[in-house]
C-alpha cells in the first residue's frame, strides 16, 4: 500500500470549541475514500486540514511522508486538487480558462499556456464529456456541470488526490450517478479520490473506504460494508431505518 496522505492526531479548535479532536487518518494510491458525518460535524473543516488550508491546532499532516506544513504551496497544489463545495467565481471566465487554471502550479505566472498545456486541457475536458462546454462562460452554468469542470481543472493540476466536498450536492439523479461514476474511474486509474458526503448508499456504492465523523471524532474508518449499517445511520442522522442486504448491494429503509 503505498501512502500519499496521512494525518496524525489532528486537533482543530475555533475560540473554545473543539471542531476537530485528534484525528488520525491515511490515505492511500487507488483510494476512494467517503467521509460521512451530519451537518457541522466537522468534514469540512477535515478536508481544509488535509489540504493544508487550514493550520492545525495539534497534530501533523504528511504528505508523501513530509510534513504538509514545510511545503510550498505550489509543491501542495501538483499532489492534490480541491474541488471546493460552492465555487462561484465572481468574473465571468470561459470553462476552458477556469481548466487552464489548473496548469498554473507546474507553468507558474510567468508564461501563458503552451500547446502541451493546450492538450492537457482538452484531454480533461474529453475525459469527463464536456468538450461542448469550453466556449460557455462558467458562470452560467448549471451546478452538474460546473461540478465536472472543476473535476477537469483538478486534472490538468495532475494532482494525484482530488478532495472534494459535498459533490453531488444539487446535482439531480443522472448527474450524480455520472459524477461517482467519473471519481470510480479515476481512482481505477491511480488517482485517490476523497469526497464528503451526505449520501451513505453512494458511499456503500463506490467507495472502497468510509470515514465517518460525528462531533469532530472519527468513530469509524473501515470498508462501506463494515461501516455503514442501521445502527450507524440511526446515530449520525437520528432516523430509524431498516436495513435490506441484498449482496451486492444494501439498502435503508424509514421505519
Ligand atoms: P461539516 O462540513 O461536517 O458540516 P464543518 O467542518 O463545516 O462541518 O464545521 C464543523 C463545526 O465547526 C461546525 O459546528 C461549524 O459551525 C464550526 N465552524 C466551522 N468553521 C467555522 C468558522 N469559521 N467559525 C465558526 N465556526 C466554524
Ligand atoms: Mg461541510
Amino acid at each position: 500500500m503505498s501512502l500519499i496522505l496521512e494525518a496524525l492526531g489532528l486537533s482543530y479548535r475555533i475560540a473554545t470549541r473543539t471542531v476537530l479532536n485528534r484525528v488520525s487518518m491515511q490515505v492511500a494510491k487507488g483510494d476512494c475514500i467517503a467521509l460521512l458525518g451530519a451537518n457541522g460535524a466537522g468534514k469540512s473543516t477535515l478536508l481544509r486540514l488535509l489540504l493544508g488550508l487550514l493550520k492545525t491546532d495539534d497534530g501533523e499532516v504528511l504528505l508523501d511522508g513530509q510534513p504538509l506544513t514545510g511545503l510550498s504551496r505550489r509543491h501542495i497544489a501538483r499532489r492534490l486538487a480541491y474541488v471546493p463545495q460552492s465555487h462561484v467565481p465572481s468574473f465571468p471566465y470561459r470553462v476552458r480558462e477556469v481548466v487552464s487554471q489548473g496548469r498554473l502550479p507546474s507553468t507558474g505566472l510567468g508564461r501563458g499556456p503552451n500547446a502541451a498545456d493546450h492538450l492537457a486541457v482538452d484531454q480533461a475536458l474529453a475525459q469527463l464529456g464536456i468538450e461542448h462546454l469550453a466556449p460557455r462562460l462558467y458562470t452560467e452554468l448549471s451546478g452538474g456541470e460546473r461540478q465536472l469542470t472543476l473535476i477537469a481543472r483538478a486534472l490538468v493540476q495532475e494532482a494525484q488526490v482530488i478532495v472534494l466536498d459535498e459533490p453531488v450536492a444539487g446535482l439531480d439523479y443522472g448527474h450524480q450517478q455520472r459524477l461517482l461514476e467519473h471519481l470510480q474511474r479515476l481512482a481505477a486509474q491511480g488517482l485517490s479520490i476523497l469526497c464528503s458526503s451526505h449520501h451513505p448508499e453512494h458511499a456503500l456504492a463506490w467507495a472502497n473506504r468510509v470515514w465517518v465523523l460525528e462531533h469532530g471524532q472519527l468513530i469509524a474508518d473501515g470498508t462501506p460494508f463494515e461501516v455503514i449499517d442501521a445502527p450507524l445511520i440511526e446515530r449520525l442522522y437520528q432516523r430509524r431505518v431498516g436495513q435490506i442486504d441484498l449482496p451486492p448491494h444494501r439498502f435503508f429503509v424509514p421505519l
